[in-house]
């Protein structure tokens, strides 16, 4: 599979060991657990001699073909599932990380992530060092007084900064960290932190590589020896990925480059027809020239993601008067669904912050979070002029 472009192995990848009975298709396996007449034969497979499974909550065969082919798509030795985006992190976190050690990391991880930073790891004993997303300098110092994991995401959620990976990975190694990217924004369509020099590659599955907004789960790729041990802690704490929530994302992968070449194209488009609108009073997307980071991001990335966002004057009461107005997005706490999604980041990504923490992360008020679906770009358009129009005359500008 080596030498195959991406979108045929999106297509083709990971399936053929799972497949059973002429099936074209990777089956659904709905079994617990998986029987052996022959007791040696058992005992060789119990003890990873021999391929196979025993048990639903260590392998399943389908859970294992979805695993495959995001292996073979971020280009990694190896790879496990999770129930959750957030099960990969908390289970990824919890296998490195021993009271006394050292976290750095970025101020804009997704909540959940931040949640485990400032909650979570701290009551363990944990040290954890949240750096200003965009300060190289400051990550790099913080690096440089030592610490066990570097954990990054680029682009950020929700006002889509970006980290230079390959600079910060660099950094990392010199200090012999393990450094972990959060990929889900990307999509290994459009970015591949290994390349870059990370260790292990985490993905929110329910995002973009389901695609379809109608299944959980979570992935991490990375050496067959980090995975191991990541896999261990999973397959003990039980954070499994459940087999029809593997077959949905794995349908879904199928059309993953179609699907985000397409909400590249619409997001750019988007980016660049808001910065029109009288009320939109900011517009961050790392593809348009003027995002602060828009070089590094054509360094590292492919395409610059389905996902952009822009501030409205007015701030909430624009807000709730406008997102009503649209008629193709779900508002909803998503987004890397075909359908276009949007939301407030005061309601979704940031709900747990006060004002002035989200004012001091650099959020405005009426910041809308907008993944762009793969709907027809002239729709889109013609949809949020309907709606800036519909509330030009009640809305003071
Ligand atoms: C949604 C998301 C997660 C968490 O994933 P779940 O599947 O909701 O647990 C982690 N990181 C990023 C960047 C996300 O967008």
């Amino acid at each position: 599979m080596k030498e195959t472009k991406f979108g045929t192995k999106s297509i083709w990848a990971g399936e053929k060991d799972s497949l059973a009975f002429g099936a074209t298709q990777v089956p659904v396996v709905h079994s617990v657990s998986f029987g052996y007449e022959d007791m040696d034969e058992w005992y060789e497979v119990a003890i990873g001699n021999k391929p196979g499974h025993i048990y639903g909550r260590n392998t399943n065969p389908t859970v294992q073909a979805f695993e495959e082919k995001v292996r073979i798509l971020e280009n990694a030795e190896a790879s496990t599932s999770f129930s959750t985006g957030m099960a990969a992190i908390s289970n990824t976190l919890g296998t490195l990380l021993f009271p006394g050690d050292r976290v750095v990391s970025i101020k804009d991880t997704y909540g959940g992530t931040n949640k485990i930073f400032t909650e979570f790891l701290p009551k363990q004993q944990i040290e954890v060092m949240l750096c200003d997303t965009g300060d190289h300098e400051a990550i790099e110092r913080e690096i440089a007084k030592g610490c066990k994991v570097l954990y990054l995401e680029s682009p950020t959620n929700p006002t889509v900064k970006i980290t230079d990976i390959k600079r910060m990975a660099k950094a990392g190694k010199s200090v012999g960290a393990t450094v972990i990217v959060d990929n889900t924004f990307a999509t290994p369509v459009n970015q591949n932190p290994i390349e870059l020099g990370a260790d292990l590659v985490i993905h929110s599955a329910t995002k973009f590589l389901g695609g379809h907004a109608d299944a959980l789960g979570g992935v991490v790729c990375g050496s067959k020896e980090l995975v191991e041990a990541v896999y261990h802690y999973r397959e003990i704490n039980g954070a499994t990925l459940d087999p029809m929530a593997a077959y949905l994302l794995l349908r879904g992968m199928k059309t993953l480059k179609l699907r985000v070449e397409q909400q590249n194209k619409n997001a750019q488009e988007i980016a660049e027809y808001l910065k029109g609108f009288e009320l939109v009073e900011g517009v961050y997307y790392p593809g348009l020239p003027d995002h602060p980071n828009h070089d590094i991001a054509k360094t590292q990335m492919k395409g610059f993601g389905g996902v952009l966002s822009f501030a409205v004057r007015g701030g909430v009461e624009t807000v709730r008067q406008f997102l009503p107005q649209l008629q193709f997005a779900n508002r909803a706490a998503n987004l890397g669904s075909v359908e276009t999604v949007v939301g407030p980041s005061r309601t979704t990504s940031h709900v747990e912050c006060t004002p002035a923490e989200r004012a001091a992360m650099g959020i405005p008020e009426g910041l809308i979070r907008y993944s762009a679906g793969i709907e027809d770009i002239e729709d889109l358009k013609q949809d949020l002029h309907q709606a800036f129009q519909a509330i030009h005359t009640t809305v003071q500008s």
